[in-house]
């Protein structure tokens, strides 16, 4: 069951309905996000049913919901979530694109990188500082001195940041540089990871398990949810199927199933779905006409040069066609491009000055001292 607080309910009012639950000898877990709170409740339903929830001050209603997983779950009639991130919204209504590179690898790439993001049209930006590589050989990221060039990066470019946590004892360290924590499609049930990011106060981006059902993507999200922020957006990234044309399947019925049965918003990883370049973009457009809320897409500024998966970085020279695709089909959805909502582009844009995207290697050496490690 879950108890849906209406708007002006007050963090009182839900304390109040946490405590008469437990009163009755259920459990109670409040639950906040931007635009919502939310109480999911554990224990005998029956019993839980009769006693009044519905006439505490502040309820909007009682719902049944599922077993697995009651504060991400969406009830008949309730709208779909919206979660800001540093005043960037990702939900109904808006189209976010999320750009940067797979990796941070030297201050000069990540500045690029996120220019090249804000010529596409990106209000945030992504870029792992701590990687987690299928080999112990591949380059594992630069820690907390990449954490400093995406805060020096954020400054340069006013571009919040969405970047990996591996491990729940890097969670303080990665939330006092990120705006975003995201986790990836290996630790999607890594639960005591799942239970730290939800009591860091910062909105996450949770990655589906490249081998996980949607069902358990949710469960995994519940997880997060139940340590108090339901500030959680769902990213698609692909599965394992037995087609080797791509290095996964990207699962594009999720996106409107994922969003029947959860309030959360949804995003898709079109890069780490093909592992291709070539297909970032009809994948992109794919993903915004299926109903996404949000693209996330690997850039950088030398995709040939890229220490993690270079074969699927968008370079400069590909910016133009993902800024159209992406503003093209959130047009035919009747959704806003956020950065329209931000302003971002402006204070970055390239287009004025030279082709979308495209950094001369001066232009690229003048860069160098804007970011200091
Ligand atoms: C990433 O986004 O950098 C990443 C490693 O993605 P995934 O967890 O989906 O493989
Ligand atoms: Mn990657």
């Amino acid at each position: 069951m879950m108890v849906v607080m209406s708007g002006d309910a007050t963090h009182q009012d839900a304390r109040e309905v946490a405590a008469l639950v437990r009163s009755a000898g259920g459990e109670a877990f409040v639950s906040r996000g931007g635009n919502r709170t939310v109480v999911g409740l554990a224990g005998d339903a029956e019993l839980l049913g009769s006693i009044g929830l519905h006439r505490m001050p502040g309820v909007e209603r009682v719902a049944r919901t599922s077993d697995g997983y009651r504060l991400v779950s969406r009830v008949p009639g309730m709208e779909r979530s919206v979660v800001e991130v540093a005043g960037v919204p990702i939900g109904p209504g808006t189209m976010t694109l999320i750009a940067g590179p797979c990796a941070v690898e030297t201050p000069e790439q990540t500045l690029q990188a996120a220019r090249l993001a804000l010529a596409a049209g990106a209000v945030l930006l992504r870029g792992g500082a701590f990687k987690p590589r299928t080999s112990p050989y591949s380059f594992q990221g630069l820690g907390e001195r990449g954490l400093r060039i995406l805060a020096d990066v954020r400054e340069e470019t006013g571009l919040p940041v969405v970047t990996e946590v591996l491990s729940a004892g890097d969670v303080e360290l990665v939330a006092g540089y990120a705006d975003m924590l995201q986790i990836g499609t290996r630790n999607m049930q890594n639960f005591p990871l799942l239970q730290a990011v939800g009591e860091a106060g910062r909105p996450v981006l949770l990655k589906r398990g490249m081998n996980a059902t949607v069902e358990e993507w949710l469960m995994a999200a519940e997880y997060i949810a139940q340590r108090g922020t339901l500030d959680i957006v769902l990213c698609e990234r692909g599965i394992r199927t037995f087609e080797t044309s791509t290095r996964n399947t990207l699962d594009i019925s999720a996106v409107p199933v994922a969003q029947g049965l959860s309030h959360l918003p949804v995003v898709v990883d079109p890069s780490h779905s093909a592992g291709r370049r070539d297909l970032v973009v009809p994948l992109s457009r794919a993903a915004v006409a299926a109903g996404a809320d949000g693209v996330i897409v690997d850039l950088h500024p030398r995709p040939e040069t890229s220490l993690c998966d270079g074969p699927q970085a968008l370079g400069g020279q590909d910016v133009p066609e993902l800024a159209r695709a992406v503003e093209d089909a959130a047009r035919l959805m009747g959704r806003r491009p956020a950065r329209e909502l931000t302003g971002r582009r402006e204070s970055g844009d390239l287009t004025g000055r030279r082709g979308a995207g495209e950094l001369t290697g001066d232009e690229a050496s003048e860069d160098r001292g804007l970011v200091t490690v």
